[in-house]
């Protein structure tokens, strides 16, 4: 049995909150990689058209003995398919290439301000979920000013945001417009890609309190805060390190320690800026 808990979206479907992601996960690696996460108990994965390797994920799931309702099933519509038919056509490929016959969450990848289609994509979207080829709809890499012309031009809210959130970018802003619009927060690069995010010294003795690892605090901090997290690895020791952080909790000056660490640092592309 997994102690991860369950997040209920706004459309009443629940979420595991610990996820694995398969960003930059080779096609030749994810079949062995998506198994060896469900092997360890890991439910839910997060996948995307341009990752280039659906298709192995489907391979590991087809493989499993984990029935389909236990499972949740991410992808993310790609920015050439950005509007209201190839938004849809997308899916359907999609839903090929993992061997479903639906996802239970699929995401517009990023907003793409300057071709503006991300309206009528949004309600190709809309149709698929009516379709029932998904359980759920979100988007990723949305700002707020993109959210509310979401609100003002269509009629659903999306169910989830995933955005890059880590200690060293916090996304106040983002996390409290989801907030209070229902929207729950789904946080990519959790870990800030492992690299100097993780060797901060304020998560050194906080590690040690505990006898974990730093990315173990990093990860429990965002449990705690409440955002949805994937961590990526093709190392199965830290794939079950990722997923071994249940039975420990920060204190209140923990949490506020790692509060102190935002800087506002961005890994990846600027969400108004990014155009491919
Ligand atoms: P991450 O923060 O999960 O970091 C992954 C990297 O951290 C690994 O490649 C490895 O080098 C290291 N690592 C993993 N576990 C570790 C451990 N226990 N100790 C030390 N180092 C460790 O970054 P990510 O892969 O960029 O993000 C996670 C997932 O988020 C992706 O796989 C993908 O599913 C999703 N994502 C989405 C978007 C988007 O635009 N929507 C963008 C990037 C990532």
């Amino acid at each position: 049995m997994s102690d991860v808990p369950g997040i209920e979206l706004n459309n009443g479907t629940t979420i595991p909150q610990l996820g694995f992601g398969v960003f930059q996960i080779d096609p030749s690696d994810t079949a062995e990689s998506v198994t060896t996460a469900l092997d360890i108990g890991y439910r839910h994965i997060d996948t995307a058209q341009m990752y280039g390797n659906e298709a192995e994920v489907g391979e590991a799931i087809a493989k499993s003995s984990v029935p389909r309702d236990e499972l949740w099933i991410t992808t993310k519509c790609n920015n050439g398919n950005h509007g209201y038919d190839d938004s849809q056509r997308a899916l359907d490929e999609s839903l090929g290439k993992l061997g479903l016959d639906f996802v239970d969450l699929y995401l517009i990848h990023w907003p793409l301000p300057g071709k503006a289609l991300y309206v009528d994509t949004w309600k190709g979207f809309e149709q698929a979920y009516a379709d029932g080829k998904t359980r759920a709809i979100g988007v990723s890499n949305f700002q707020p000013h993109h959210l509310d012309r979401l609100k003002e031009e269509t009629s659903t809210t999306p169910a989830i945001n995933q955005v890059e959130l880590h200690p060293q970018l916090q996304q106040a802003a983002v996390l409290a417009y989801d907030d209070r619009h229902g929207i729950a927060t789904e946080a990519w690069s959790p870990i800030g890609q492992g690299k100097g995010l993780l060797d901060s010294p304020e998560l050194a003795p906080i590690a040690e309190a505990h006898g974990k690892s730093a990315a173990q605090v990093v990860l429990r901090w965002h449990i705690q805060i409440g955002t949805i997290i994937f961590p990526k690895s093709v190392t199965p020791e830290r794939v079950r390190e990722n997923f071994d952080i249940f039975d420990f909790e920060l204190t209140a000056d923990e949490m506020e320690t790692i509060k102190g660490m935002d800087r506002d640092r961005r890994l990846g592309p600027d969400p108004d800026k990014f155009e491919r």
